[in-house]
């Protein structure tokens, strides 16, 4: 009984670490690149997720795997095709700042049914633009859950 609490606790403290400490690198490309090379760019780096940028390194949209697959059906002309056409767009992307918690990045990606999150510092708040300092994924909490295991069989 007095373990569930324990595990319960540590479970807690886990959630309440902040974004910038397990924050990934965004894998980002620009929004003219073609959805060929953001096929391509996704296999290379081995992630589920790809940010693209404008020309003043703006967040401008987040291209998924189910964003290209979309787009592949059909007979389109995919090297001409760019992401910015099929990316979820500025202001629809769901963003976290590095000083936020785990646990706020866990409800925001439970609750938008999104895999990740692009991590973000305002650029100019005026005109509503972010700057991309990192990624979390589901597979973040999963690793910081199963480093708060390790530490408790110390
Ligand atoms: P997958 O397509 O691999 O299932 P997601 O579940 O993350 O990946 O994406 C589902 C949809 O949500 C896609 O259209 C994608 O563009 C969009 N999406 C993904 N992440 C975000 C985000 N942080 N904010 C807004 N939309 C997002």
């Amino acid at each position: 009984y007095n373990d569930k609490f324990k595990v319960k606790r540590q479970a807690e403290k886990v959630l309440h670490h902040s974004v910038n400490n397990y924050k990934a690198h965004p894998i980002v490309v620009g929004k003219s690149t073609s959805v060929y090379d953001a096929i391509v760019q996704l296999f290379l780096e081995d992630v589920g997720t790809l940010y693209a940028v404008d020309s003043d390194g703006h967040l401008a949209g987040v291209i998924s795997r189910k964003d290209l697959l979309r787009a592949s059906l059909g007979n389109q002309n995919l090297s001409e095709l760019p992401v910015s056409v099929i990316m979820t767009r500025m202001p629809n992307i769901i963003t976290i700042y590095p000083e936020e918690t785990l646990l706020e990045a866990a409800k925001k990606m439970i609750q938008n049914h999104i895999d990740s999150l692009p991590v973000v510092r305002e650029a100019d708040e005026q005109k509503n633009t972010y700057l991309l300092v990192g990624r979390i994924t589901k597979t973040t909490i999963t690793k910081a859950y199963l480093e708060m295991m390790d530490e408790k069989s110390d």
